[in-house]
This record gives structure tokens, sequence and C-alpha cells, in this order.
């Protein structure tokens, strides 16, 4: 009998987004939509196509395990130290290195317990006790957060804006947060949505380095950036805690395709513009139709909305699915649906506007 490092077998599935091909061969259907991973309905800058091209003759080289004209063109654009970052497959991979650099048996980490699942998982991996704190209206409950971290706590994890429920905490509420959490435990903020979280309160993560070494952000470039199936993310922290980090990355983690592609897609900060635009206007769409349809939301500062679906979240994912349009179920009535192209926002208000007549 094989013998599994005893974490595993409880360790929880991650379940993505239903891919296009697999709705139109299962539920028969001619055309699917696809507004459930947060994906960037513009796709990318069309200069990273230009710099993907140009690249492609190259591919036969390993790629710079330092990823050094990414991290330099990176730290001069978010005005830190080179040894300040660290570059993953997507922010997942980022999460997973944290993971194995802090957790262990023995010790602890703190989340919300409405928040991405790969916090868990990375967590019960590395055999660590989860403590999962029940969100309170769809944000972080960081008063009991912070009760729950002890002397045997590594990491606590602070997604910012949060998925799935889309909501966001306030600098002086950050600050307070981190002034009440002991300096042996690193707090992660997870800033995959960085770039949509447009409130004017929304900290200043980076400035907030200086004056809390425990700190370290991820971002990625999947969402607003549209890079998505490249799986390049960052790290930003103290270059004490990179250093050690690294020591859990594998050597080429990163490859030269996704790195090309970042150093272009941050040139184009039009594009970047361009995205945070249309997702104001169809968020600002979604809150006017679901107003009318009189479901409730909460207001998001991402490319998603969560929303509650007037039916069990299951039953409405397919009967959604059953007219082509593939969102997220989540708890209870609770479904999140990402920003697409208006037409296939149009597309989704439609097909759930008949599906809650069929009811
Ligand atoms: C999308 C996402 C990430 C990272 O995704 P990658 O594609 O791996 O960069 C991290 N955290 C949250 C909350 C996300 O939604």
């Amino acid at each position: 009998m094989l013998k599994l490092k005893g974490s595993i077998e409880h360790v929880p599935v991650y379940v993505p987004g239903k891919p296009i091909e697999e709705v139109l061969k299962e539920y028969g259907v001619k055309t699917a939509i696809k507004l459930a991973s947060n994906e960037n309905p513009l796709g990318f800058s069309p200069q990273v196509k230009e710099a993907i091209d140009q690249h492609i003759s190259q591919l036969f080289y390993y790629p710079d395990g330092k990823a050094g004209n990414l991290r330099t063109a990176l730290s001069s654009f978010l005005g830190v130290k080179e040894e300040q970052l660290l570059f993953g497959a997507g922010g997942e991979d980022l999460i997973q290195m944290v993971s194995a650099a802090f957790l262990e048996k023995g010790s602890n980490t703190v989340m919300s317990g409405t928040t991405f699942p790969n916090y868990k998982i990375n967590a019960l991996i590395e055999c660590a006790e989860v403590r999962e704190v029940p969100s309170a209206d769809g944000h972080h409950d960081l008063e009991s957060m912070s009760r729950s971290v002890d002397d045997r706590t590594r990491i606590v994890w602070v997604c910012n804006p949060n998925n799935p429920t889309g909501t966001y905490i306030g600098e002086n509420d950050l600050v307070s947060f981190i002034e009440r959490i002991p300096s042996h435990v690193l707090i992660v903020l997870d800033e995959a949505y960085y770039e949509y979280a447009t409130a004017p309160d929304y900290p200043n993560s980076i400035a907030l380095l200086k004056k809390f070494p425990n700190l370290l952000i991820i971002r990625t470039f999947s969402k607003a950036y549209g890079l998505a199936g490249l799986r390049i993310g960052y790290a930003i922290a103290d270059e004490a805690i990179v250093a050690q980090v690294n020591k859990v990355r594998k050597p080429f983690n990163t490859s030269s395709l996704a790195q090309v592609a970042a150093i272009a897609a941050l040139k184009d900060q039009d594009f970047v513009r361009r995205t945070i635009e249309l997702n104001a206007a169809e968020l600002a769409y979604f809150y006017q139709q679901l107003d009318r349809l009189g479901l409730s939301y909460y207001r998001s500062y991402t490319n998603f909305i969560y929303m509650d679906a007037g039916m069990s979240s299951r039953e409405m994912y397919e009967r959604l699915l059953s007219h082509g349009v593939i969102i997220r179920p989540f708890h209870g009535n609770y479904i999140r649906v990402s920003m697409g192209l208006h037409e296939q926002n149009e597309i989704f208000f439609t097909a759930l506007r008949k599906v809650l007549n069929e009811n």
C-alpha cells in the first residue's frame, strides 16, 4: 500500500471555471461565453503580441531564472529595489512558495472563511493548522482574525480586494490591523485585483512595507494585464524575506515568454487604463440591472461581482450553462460573475432573466 504524506488525503481539489469547449460539447449550445475566471475581456496589449512574436525563435534557451530584465523593469515601475521582488508562475506559485517557506506541522495560519481557496489548500499540504475566520458581510473580519493569531501563527492572509466577494479594506483599517499583528507573523496582502481597486482609500501597500517589514504583497499579470494563460506574477517584500522564500522557488519557474510578455505589458499602461474604464462602466451596468431585478450584491472593487442569484447557486449555475453562460457558483445563493464585454454582459442578463422567469 502506498503511503502518502498524511496531509494530502484531506486536501480539497481546486475547481477551476468550466472551459468554453466543454460547455459547447456537454450542453449542445452553439455559442458560449465564459464569465467565470475574472479574465480580461479585452485580451491583452497588442504590444505584448509583438514582443511574443519576436521572442518565439529564442524558445530553445532556458529562461533567465532571475528574470533579470523583468526585474529591472518592474523595480523601476514600482519604485522598489530589485532585491525586493520575487517572480512566480502566477500569483498561485507565490502563494505556494510562501506556504512552503513558512508553514509546517505545529504551526497555524489565519485567513478569512470566504476568500481565495489556494491559501487553505497550500497550508493543508504543508501540514499547518488552518484557522478560517467567518467573514462579516462579505468583508474579512479583521478584529476576529487578529484575535485568532497566537505564537504558533506564521502567516495571516489578507485578500484585498477579496475574491470572491469583491470588497476591499481601506488604508486605515488595514494599518490598524497590521499594528495588532505580532512581528513574528508574515502578513500576505494578496492584491491580484490591485489595478481594479480604484477607491481613494485603497491602501498604498508598497509604502507600508517601509514601516512594516513583515508584509509581503502578491500581484499578478493574469487579471488586468490579461496574461492569465502565460502564468506570471510577483511578490514585493523586504529583501530578507525575498531571499528566504527564493530558496523554495523552482529555478526556472517563469518562462522566458512570460517574462518578455510581462515587460511589454508593463510598458502599455494605456491598455490597463482602457481595461479599468471598461470594467467601471460594466460594473455600473451590472448594478443598474441587478437593482432592477431586485437582486442583492456586494459593491465590487474588482472585475467581478458577487451576487445573490435568487435561487440556489448550483441550480442557477446549471441553468445558465444550458443557455451557454458560464459563471461560478458559491455558497448558498451566491454566484460570482466576471465582467465581460458589454455584449457578453447583455447575454448574461438575458439568460439570467429567462432563468428567473422559468422559476
Ligand atoms: C487570480 C488570483 C490570484 C492569482 O492568479 P494567478 O493566475 O496565479 O496569478 C491570486 N489571488 C487571487 C485572489 C486571485 O483571484
